[in-house]
């Protein structure tokens, strides 16, 4: 039988909705919430909520566990739709380099970067692999992620990129949280292929799509659209041979260039584009008669150092902004979603509420989890976040990086 719960005692049960849409305008900068509330979660799933004075009383039986999260605050667990948590060994000595002065660009063509990634991927054994990223994603979990959105991309051969993809599987099957998965072999050009980007891109369109289509191990397909990478054609190309495969598209884009990536998705009706540094007007114009949600990525853009991406313009243009972490080894190397609320709040100037929303709601779109993830709807999974008593949702963007985190619940258990 499936486990109930009912959780009283709620200080501030947060992001409470009757109806699902696109956080846009006004609507972007409010949180709605109940205060002094109750939640009941049955088979994993939020099946009623009110206010403890309010409390009528269906039977909170014996087969009911009851949860008193005695005046403590609970929130829908963050949507983290931008990630590449699957990799192994760290790129500290990089990072130092970076510390040094040398640019992230200078560090790829030095043989670092991405295809320093792809060289110990291709050497780690699968379980390794696995090993190694579960215990990210456990971390990602304690700290409120509740769905993730996972890339391949650092194998960049057909027999390391399908290894990558089975290991995201791997981590769909062990965690009771949604796990979307992305195919990334456009991530960078490999050193077999180097001088020889068109080969690359003939072996990505021929074998490596046809083959990842055919195992059905992957939900879309993204491109790193940028100088040195793949120009806005070749990504339109790429992301269309997928897209034949029915893995929907997502492009990298705008990142360290102004490189066409947004307009590429938005021709291949991407889902998502992520990054933006260097989005202009003519891009949020595109973005506007679209359906495809622009991500941002805080943490690579401090991490790296880059300038912020015009934020403001794309709200008040009424963009749904979402926000991801991009935890990967080479340029943000955290999963914290409270982390990305709080540089969201002090670099972009969102509000607690909007960079919430833009952590819930809106990433829930940006992986299309939306139905499921990212509010207090009925039905939705049963994925809390506790805060410890006395903190509010402001509180996650003040205290950045302490752990205002009390517990996380998923489905049926703490973490
Ligand atoms: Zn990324």
């Amino acid at each position: 039988m499936s486990k109930k719960f009912f959780i009283k005692n709620i200080g501030t049960l947060y992001q409470v909705r009757t109806s699902l849409h696109k956080l846009t305008g006004s609507e972007f900068g409010k949180v709605p919430a109940l205060h002094n509330a109750w939640v009941s979660v049955e088979g994993g799933r939020i099946k009623a909520w009110g206010r403890m004075d309010e409390f009528s009383g269906f039977a909170v039986g014996r087969d009911m566990e009851v949860i008193d999260a005695d005046g403590a605050s609970v929130l829908p667990c963050f949507v983290d739709a931008h990630t590449h948590v699957v990799y192994t060994g760290s790129r500290e000595a990089e990072f130092v380099m970076r510390l040094q002065g040398k640019s992230y660009e200078e560090i790829a063509r030095a043989g670092g970067g991405i295809l320093h990634s792809a060289e110990k991927l291709r050497k780690a054994e699968e379980n390794q692999l696995f090993e190694e990223s579960v215990e990210r994603v456990k971390m990602m979990i304690k700290n409120g992620t509740g769905a993730i959105e996972i890339k391949s991309g650092y194998g960049l051969s057909l027999e390391s990129e399908l290894k990558m993809l089975r290991v995201i599987q791997r981590i769909k099957n062990h965690f009771p949280v949604p796990v979307k998965a992305t195919f990334l072999g456009a991530h960078a050009v490999p050193g077999e292929f180097k001088n020889n980007k068109a080969g690359y891109i003939q072996h990505l369109i021929h074998e490596m799509i046809p083959a990842v289509g055919s195992e059905k191990t992957a939900d879309y397909i993204d491109v790193f659209c940028e100088n040195g990478y793949f120009t806005s054609e070749e990504t339109i190309r790429i992301l269309e041979a997928g897209m034949r495969y029915g893995l929907k598209p997502k492009v990298h884009a705008e990142q360290l260039s102004h490189s066409g990536g947004i307009s590429a998705g938005v021709r291949c009706g991407a889902v998502s584009v992520d990054h933006l540094e260097y989005a202009n007007d003519e891009d949020i114009a595109l973005l506007k008669e679209s359906e495809t949600i622009p991500v941002l990525l805080p943490g690579a853009q401090w991490f790296l150092g880059l300038k912020n991406p015009p934020v403001r313009e794309m709200i008040s243009a009424g963009l749904p902004v979402a926000i991801s972490s991009d935890f990967n080894p080479g340029s943000c190397p955290s999963g914290n979603m409270a982390l990305m609320m709080a540089m969201a709040c002090t670099m972009y100037k969102l509000t607690p509420e909007e960079a919430y929303n833009a952590c819930t709601v809106n990433s829930a779109y940006a992986m299309d989890v939306q139905n499921y993830c990212g509010s207090v709807t009925k039905e939705a999974k049963a994925h809390f976040i506790f805060l410890k008593k006395g903190y509010s949702l402001t509180s996650l963007a003040y205290y950045f990086g302490m752990p205002v985190i009390d517990k996380v619940f998923i489905a049926d258990r703490f973490f």
